[in-house]
């Protein structure tokens, strides 16, 4: 779901996004990521993990969010990181996302990992580790692997509390409907 495209007109706003940008983790990105998936959550069928990934394009500082969207779109590949690739590289026409940066709610899992490898994603930040399905930090450790050619800078654990009640509660939500 393609929910949020801005661009920081006046210039004080700008230098404040840049400074926020530039700052410890620019952690806002990932506070509006969770913000689109309450709101995602709440408008939606309840089967779709609400997981949000927002793009940046670190020199424009030009954004866009989208949700992760397995279930209404019947397609096991429409993580939200999988859609946030391929419909940036689709606008840019190019297969490379060296200028950007990606903010996602979750701890990529392995087929998202390696789709962030693949399009140079130049920093990845994520809020909740994921013990289960998580490909970063747990599990496989794509990042780590020898058959990967680029490795993104990786940031995890930002605004952990509030991603994890995002997901938290929307297991609580899908047992209560069982
Ligand atoms: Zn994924």
């Amino acid at each position: 779901m393609d929910v949020n495209v801005r661009y920081c007109k006046k210039y004080w706003l700008k230098v404040l996004t840049i400074l926020l940008y530039s700052g410890l983790v620019g952690t806002d990105f990932i506070r509006l990521s969770v913000e689109i998936a309450n709101n995602v959550f709440e408008s939606s069928d309840g089967l779709d993990v609400p997981v949000v990934a927002t793009i940046v394009n670190y020199k424009t500082l030009q954004y866009r969010s989208f949700s992760n969207s397995v279930y209404k779109d019947f397609d096991p590949t429409a993580h939200a990181e999988i859609i946030a690739i391929r419909e940036t590289c689709k606008e840019n026409n190019t297969t490379y996302l060296d200028d950007y940066d990606l903010y996602v709610t979750l701890e990529p899992c392995v087929m998202c990992a390696a789709a962030i490898s693949y399009a140079r994603i130049r920093r990845v930040y994520f809020g909740a580790y994921d013990v289960k399905s998580g490909g970063v930090i747990h599990g496989p450790k794509v990042f780590e692997s020898t058959s990967i050619h680029h490795k993104p800078e990786v940031i995890g654990g930002i605004h952990e509390k509030m991603c994890e009640s995002l997901i938290s509660g929307f297991f609580k939500n899908l047992r209560k409907k069982d």
